[in-house]
């Protein structure tokens, strides 16, 4: 049988999100459960990635199908297109099975014509309504379907407005409205080089194109390479008859949350413009008024909405986030679903709602997600700083935290001064989905329209980035790059600070504290502990670090990178004669020196840990970083050691290599010097016999982590030196203690080797940052000149030093996994490469059997999370 590509609101439902996308599926669903929603159907998916198979064509099976659905869609709502009794007019709207706000486009009033407006303007006895949905319609149509840029018509508008001596569009006429229409179909004419289509069918198919193309559009593109949502997944489309909400002082148009999706409160929130369409709220164009209001200019409405929020939060059993409109005093549901909310949100909801009886625990837990904790743990301002600061403004908490930075009044400046390491606020009139960019390089945005649920508002919610919207106090010159505010005229490059929790707006730089996590965030993290297997180390070299780390949950330490610790004060000395040295003897000697640092370092750890397990990894980068380049350092070193400026620069220069990432580094160090390897085994096993004493009741093992080992024999080589100088070290004390030689990795020979491996190595942890590297042959530090080349050409669709690459990279952990396992059924196996923070690669983690994994402190909560949800759905599957 052949697919079908279209579907009714009514043959679909909530469950087919993956071929109706989110909206489809919830329209369907909706209209299911009998709420009132203008009816239409859905193009699918699969029509979508059809269309892209097809190079961008729609083939002719799926037009056929098309046609026979608007035949359908006539017939279900009496009106038919282009007619000139009861003309039917539509939107078309995007639809991915992941909600992508803003990111893809929407087409309203389709089905217009010039007759067509004639026809409505009679019947409804409201011209001006008419040729408002006409202008509207060649607006949009202009802009999604023939990429004709908005600003054209924008400056239509003003010059209209300014002609006829008003500020709002609503005080504009029916006759300046039709004669707008037709200053735009002009502007098309000029622009395009034919005449504005008039014929509904022709629009409709342009705008089913036009949101399939949308699909691939660079915002979209940005958008879900930041939320994970695959290239492959397409975007429905739904073809909708009209509600208008433009029709008059009786009608109006709205966004609204059942809950509120900054503090979780659960009341309904939510904006409602009269005499309005859709986009005037989502866009930002006019601040709209508080959903209470709606309550005294549309009681009927209003108590019907209310009624439909709560049979909608029962239904779904989360909080919704919906749109609709109101036509003549009629509601009219356009949209629900799940809302997008705040991190503190997210878990106050998710309590809430257990709280409620409405869910269990553990869907409590797999509700949130968990990149979203990111914002929780981030700085606020200091309470302090805050009390004897005045604000300068105050406008909408739109998405909280703290951002400080200068002034920047574009996208682009906003990238590129971030590029060069500058903290930065982007300050606009509006934002619009081509700022997604400098919006994510920004600290935090301030916008002077727009309400709570803007585009600003929205996307910054969704980044987790600090947004105050809607400051109409300022009186912004983007001309010039600069604003007035509180009297006081801001340049671009003038420091600011805001606060996305209160909507507060700061003059210069205001200092932050660190998040302090509890009450709600406790409780998640309590049940999503009782359901994970995945055990959550943090990579910490550092006592501060560890004792961070351990008090957002960490089990232990994964990863220490002891060269972290040589760069500070004397050691930086002792390991530059330690490289410099000529023989063994000076090498110990200098060695010697080191020891009590690195033993001391090791000590504060496990005190920090309180007798978690902790991994120490030995020395690993190649020499050379560690080798003065200043002049003064040289002579310095030179001088210390008793060698001329020229013998010092000769070492250096020795050291020089070509590929140093795959040079002298790693276990080649204690290879070539072992005597490395004896320090730190001696420093490593002494802090271990000092904490134990001082701890009976903990349980000390220390595990020694040898590095970039791709040959059994090399590890055995220093594995022999570790255990040798270790049995002394703990026979020298009359101790017992056990202590684990592992290894990493991350060198894809070691992976297909691994049962080898697995003969001396008790313990491996992926180093999926080298793995990676060498895998897929491409530096660490050079990738990101050529990456988004590749992503702009879909070759890769996300940053696989970011994201477990688990086709390629991912198969080998799970073969060094089983191999190991064969050879060694008791081998414990973790990761500590950046993907062990990062919550589909934990995913990853968890499915091939991982004990655990390791991540920096910060992401310990989110690994937490992600491999509780993994848990969650292993179970469910
Ligand atoms: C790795 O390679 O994944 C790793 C954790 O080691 P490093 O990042 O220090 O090379
Ligand atoms: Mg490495």
């Amino acid at each position: 049988m052949s697919k079908k590509y279209c579907y009714l609101f009514t043959e679909g439902n909530a469950k087919m999100r993956e071929l109706l996308g989110g909206k489809g599926a919830n329209l369907a669903e909706m209209t299911n459960i009998g709420l009132p929603v203008p009816q239409g159907f859905t193009i699918t998916t699969e029509a979508c990635t059809q269309y892209y198979e097809d190079g961008r064509q729609i083939n002719d099976e799926i037009m056929a199908e098309i046609m026979e659905y608007i035949e359908k869609m006539e017939k279900i709502t009496g009106k038919k297109f282009g007619d000139l009794e009861n003309p039917l007019l539509v939107s078309v709207r995007s639809g991915a099975r992941a909600s992508m706000p803003g990111m893809m486009d929407t087409i309203l009033n389709l089905g217009l014509n010039e007759d067509v407006v004639d026809v409505i303007a009679k019947k409804s006895n409201n011209p001006r309504w008419a040729w408002d949905c006409y202008r509207r319609f060649i607006q949009m149509y202009s802009d999604v379907v023939m990429e004709v840029g908005k600003k054209y018509f924008e400056q239509l508008i003003d010059a209209m407005k300014e002609k006829k001596g008003v500020t709002q569009d609503v005080e504009l006429s029916a006759e300046d409205l039709k004669e707008l229409a037709m200053q735009f179909k002009a502007e098309y004419k000029a622009k395009i080089g034919s005449d504005f289509p008039t014929d509904p069918k022709e629009q409709l198919i342009g705008a089913i194109k036009a949101v399939f193309r949308s699909w691939d559009n660079p915002r979209a593109n940005v958008y879900r390479r930041d939320n994970d949502i695959p290239y492959s997944w397409g975007t429905a489309v739904n073809v909708q008859s009209m509600a208008f909400g433009n029709m008059g002082d009786d009608c109006g148009t709205g966004v609204a949350f059942t809950r509120d999706p900054a503090t979780g409160e659960k009341k309904l929130m939510g904006e409602f413009l009269t005499n309005a369409q859709g986009e005037d709220v989502v866009a930002g164009v006019r601040t709209p008024m508080p959903i209470a209001e709606m309550a005294e200019k549309f009681p009927e409405a209003y108590d019907e909405f209310v009624k439909v929020c709560n049979i909608l939060e029962d239904h779904y059993r989360d909080m919704q986030d919906m749109e609709f409109t109101v036509e003549h005093g009629k509601l009219y549901m356009l949209q629900c679903r799940n809302g997008k909310r705040t991190a503190p949100a997210a878990l106050k909801i998710a309590c809430d709602l257990v709280d409620e009886g409405m869910i269990s625990e553990q869907q409590a837990v797999a509700m949130i997600d968990p990149r979203n904790l990111d914002t929780l743990l981030h700085p606020q301002f200091d309470p302090k700083a805050l009390k004897a600061t005045e604000p300068v403004g105050k406008a909408l908490p739109a998405s909280p935290g703290a951002a400080c930075g200068k002034i920047v009044f574009n996208a682009e400046d906003a990238k590129e001064w971030a590029a060069r390491g500058e903290k930065v606020v982007l300050v606009r009139l509006e934002t619009s989905p081509e700022d997604i960019e400098g919006m994510k390089a920004a600290q935090g945005i301030l916008t002077v329209r727009g309400g709570m649920t803007s585009h600003a508002a929205v996307v910054a919610r969704g980044m987790g980035k600090c947004c105050v919207s809607g400051c109409g106090a300022i009186n912004m010159d983007e001309a010039n790059k600069q604003f007035t505010l509180a009297g006081k005229t801001y340049h671009e490059g003038d420091w600011l600070s805001l606060d996305g929790s209160t909507g507060n707006i700061y003059d210069g730089a205001m200092p932050t504290v660190d998040a302090n996590v509890g009450g709600d965030f406790g409780r998640i993290m309590a049940w999503a502990d009782k359901f994970r297997r995945l055990k959550v180390r943090t990579n910490a070299d550092t006592p501060a670090d560890a004792a961070r780390a351990r008090s957002l949950g960490a089990q232990g330490i994964g990863l220490c990178r002891t060269e972290h610790m040589f760069f500070e004060g004397d050691r930086i000395a002792a390991i530059r004669e330690m490289i410099c040295s000529d023989t063994k003897e000076q090498r110990e000697k200098a060695l010697a020196k080191l020891l009590p640092m690195q033993q001391g370092d090791f000590e504060g750890i496990y005190e920090a840990m309180e007798g978690c397990p902790v991994t120490i990894r030995f020395l690993d980068p190649p020499l050379h970083e560690f080798v003065p380049t200043e002049e003064a350092d040289i002579e310095l070193l030179a001088k210390d050691m008793g060698k001329t400026v020229a013998d010092i620069k000769a070492i250096i220069a020795s050291l020089h290599e070509f590929n140093p990432m795959m040079g002298h580094r790693g276990c080649r160090l204690a290879v070539t010097f072992p005597e490395i390897a004896v320090m730190q085994t001696r420093a490593v096993i002494r802090a271990a016999i000092n904490v134990q004493k001082k701890h009976p009741d903990w349980n000390m093992v220390p595990e020694i982590m040898i590095p970039l080992v791709g040959e059994v024999k090399e590890l055995k080589f220093v594995k022999d030196v570790v255990v040798k100088t270790a049995d002394e070290e703990l026979a020298a004390a009359g101790m017992n203690m056990k202590y684990l030689v592992g290894t990493m990795i991350e060198i894809p020979r070691a992976a297909l080797t691994a049962d080898q491996i697995a003969t001396e190595a008790e313990f491996f942890s992926f180093g999926t940052n080298d793995l990676t590297q060498m895998t897929f042959g491409f530096s660490r530090d050079d990738a990101g000149k050529f990456l988004p080349a590749y992503y702009d050409n879909k070759i890769y669709e996300s940053d696989p030093f970011a994201r477990l690459d688990q086709v390629g990279v991912g198969k080998l952990v799970d073969m060094a996994c089983k191999l190991g396992r064969a050879t060694r059924p008791e081998l414990h196996l973790g990761i500590c490469g950046e993907h062990g923070g990062d919550p589909s690669s934990v995913e990853f983690c968890h499915k091939v059997g991982l004990d655990y994994v390791s991540c920096s402190p910060f992401r310990v909560p989110i690994a937490r999370l992600a491999a509780a949800q993994a848990a969650i759905r292993d179970q469910r599957q």
